[in-house]
């Protein structure tokens, strides 16, 4: 144990205490892609105790370019992201308690998944989930670290409950689909996940040894023209969530729509729709397409795109990105 983290240790900032706090750590992060796997390899070898990480995706060899846990076997083994992270993930560090959840994180599972974490760690691709791991973080009193890559930029901010600005004081609303570029549209390089990973894993180990100098702005970097900016974020003195409005987190916002990235398929989800009866819907959408189900899914076409549907109301509309049109297609057919 001593000679794993010696070179660590030496180090004035964390230190023989620091390294028992690091051990004495859990931390949850949140999506396994290009951020996700930097800082879970680091904060796995850093020795961290306990280290969840949830993804609902397979990989795909577009991936392999930067996410640094995953090989060509486990495509090969079809294996899911979360998977994947933690059969390599022991095998680096076997004292270190890690565990993969394939799940895909929203408003209904989202506290029971993170509680109990002393930090949240954002390896995510889309803003709607951040909104709801800030509103997470901020009623049950847990730090986050945001990071976002894209191109050759990227960016990261620090989030203490009670301490720092919140996420959505620098970002009140969620984008607009087509206002903001994903990594399928304009491309991502290597090193912008890997610096902005980089830099959250740094935070994360300050918050867990309790540090002094946590980051208190949003850093942005461009990793193409060698910039490197600290930006000073404001409180926002309407901002919903630090006044405790918890928006996202309490599904209030209505239908609840996410784009499966790579995938080419967007995913509805429907707080208030609860058990449904496929035969009743089945019988509703018979004049507009063509329906088959079983006891698991229904599916039909309209307008070119396939929906699936499931029984607790959530939908993946396929051959689209466009989260608007998926909204809208499933008010007509399924109602919000
Ligand atoms: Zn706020």
């Amino acid at each position: 144990m001593i000679n794993r983290y010696s070179r660590q240790t030496l180090f004035g900032g964390i230190g023989k205490e620091g390294q028992r706090r690091l051990g004495n750590g859990y931390v949850v992060i949140i999506g396994c892609g290009a951020l996700g796997t930097i800082i879970a390899t680091s904060l796995v070898r850093a020795g961290v105790g306990r280290v969840r990480i949830i993804d609902r995706d397979f990989i795909e060899y577009h991936n392999l370019q930067r996410q640094v846990l995953f090989d060509e076997d486990d495509i090969q083994n079809g294996l899911p992201k979360a998977i994947a992270a933690e059969q390599h993930l022991k095998k680096v560090n076997s004292s270190v308690e890690v565990e993969g959840i394939v799940a895909d994180v929203n408003y209904t599972n989202i506290e029971r998944l993170t509680s109990g974490a002393d930090l949240i760690l954002d390896g995510l691709d889309n803003f709607e989930t951040r909104f709801l791991i800030n509103d997470v973080s901020l009623k049950n009193k847990i730090p986050w670290v945001y990071g976002g890559a894209i191109s050759s930029l990227g960016m990261t901010m620090t989030i203490i409950p009670g301490e720092t600005p919140c996420f959505r004081c620098f970002c009140s609303a969620v984008p607009r689909p087509k206002v903001v570029p994903t990594c399928d549209t304009a491309g991502v390089i290597s090193p912008a996940p890997f610096i902005i990973g980089s830099l959250q894993t740094a935070e994360a180990m300050k918050i867990l040894v309790k540090a002094n100098n946590i980051n208190r702005d949003l850093i942005a970097i461009d990793v193409w023209e060698g910039t490197f900016h600290h930006l000073k974020i404001s409180p926002h003195e309407n901002c919903p969530a630090c006044q405790g409005r918890y928006e996202f987190l309490e599904g209030e916002s209505g239908l609840r729509t996410t784009s499966l990235c790579g995938q080419n398929a967007v995913q509805v989800l429907s707080p208030g729709v609860g058990d449904l009866s496929f035969e009743e819907l089945a019988a509703r959408l018979k004049p507009v397409a063509e329906v088959s189900y079983n006891e698991f899914m229904l599916r039909f076409t309209v307008d070119n795109h396939e929906m699936v549907v499931f029984p607790d109301g959530r939908a993946i509309l396929r051959n689209t990105t466009d989260e608007s049109l998926a909204r809208g297609l499933y008010a007509k057919y399924i109602g919000a």
